[in-house]
């Protein structure tokens, strides 16, 4: 395998072949971090800028359409990790030059971009046949043209600036869902995004081949954020919310924090084999039929 140095021999036999930079300490030491999606005080966004500040990132761009908390999320990062650069952009996602000013300032700034982590999103919940054309290819535009705009502007970055091609190169991190891995009850626009999510995971992967460049889909299942939160305190109110996650083999939801440590593993060198994948963080909701145990 090219790229990965050997590492001598011990006692006549060689010494296994190590990743350069997925070595113990700071996962993703000095990398250069975009994030979409960071304004939400409850989001998978917010959490993913907490663990790549703690895990070393040298700069990460938090980026939002809603600007409200985006500088108090600065402030609460740079008191824990002074260390770290952190810009706030309010954007939109789904806006092509938007993108790509916020990966130039990346580039121009700090010479590199490591990480793009397309995780902004919006979710829906009507019958299908109710909906508009104009909703429909809202839905495809903020969650999935969001991503393709990721993977376009920060594969160019991360092809003229990854500082040791082919490998290890840059990381391409889309936010699916569960839903785009099968379908989901009254969700048929938000399904049909988050599949296609996968799938511009998927293909970029492949067209990217020779780069080192990985394109990774996440499919979070249920988990406590700004998009699901009045579904909680409702339960909470009327004191259900234990049926929430009565179908999950772990009886529960989960917290934004357990998919941000997947974004931050599949950024990291350590996931330098991962790619092309759609990774359920879901306590296996995917992984079965959902029979009553
Ligand atoms: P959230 O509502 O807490 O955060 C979403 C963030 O995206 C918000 O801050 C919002 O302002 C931002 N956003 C919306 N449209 C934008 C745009 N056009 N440009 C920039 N930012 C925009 O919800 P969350 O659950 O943290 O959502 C993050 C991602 O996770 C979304 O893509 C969502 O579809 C996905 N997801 C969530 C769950 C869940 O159960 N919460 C499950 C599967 C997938």
């Amino acid at each position: 395998v090219e790229g990965i140095p050997s590492a001598g021999t011990f006692e006549g036999i060689p010494k296994i072949r190590k990743v350069a930079g997925a070595s113990a300490g700071p996962r993703c030491k000095d990398k250069v971090v975009i994030i979409t999606g960071t304004n939400s005080p409850l989001g998978i966004g917010r959490a993913t800028a907490h663990q790549y500040a703690e895990n070393g990132a040298k700069a990460i761009f938090i980026c939002d359409f809603d600007s409200k908390y985006l500088d108090i999320h600065k402030r609460e990062i740079n008191s824990l990790y002074p260390a770290v650069d952190v810009h706030t952009r309010q954007f939109d996602a789904s806006d092509e030059a938007s993108v790509k000013a916020v990966v130039d300032e990346a580039v121009e700034k700090y010479g590199r971009l490591d990480v793009f982590f397309a995780n902004a999103g919006i979710s829906s919940g009507k019958m299908f046949y109710d909906y508009t054309a104009e909703e429909f290819m809202k839905m495809m535009k903020v969650n999935a043209l969001s991503v393709f705009l990721a993977a376009k502007y920060g594969s160019r970055a991360m092809l003229k600036t990854s500082p040791s091609k082919p490998y290890p190169s840059g990381s391409i991190i889309g936010t699916a869902s569960t839903a785009g891995i099968r379908s989901n009850a009254g969700t048929t626009d938000y399904s049909a995004a988050k599949a296609a999510v996968i799938s511009i995971m998927q293909t970029c992967s492949y067209q990217l081949s020779g780069t080192g460049i990985r394109c990774n889909a996440i499919c979070p299942g249920l988990i406590e954020t700004g998009m699901t939160n009045a579904m909680f305190e409702s339960a909470r109110a009327r004191g259900t919310e234990k049926k929430i996650g009565q179908l999950n083999p772990l009886k529960r939801g989960a917290v934004p924090d357990e998919v941000a440590r997947v974004v931050l593993f599949l950024g990291s060198d350590e996931a330098s084999y991962m790619n092309g994948q759609a990774i359920a963080v879901d306590g296996a909701l995917s992984a079965g039929h959902p029979y009553v145990l």
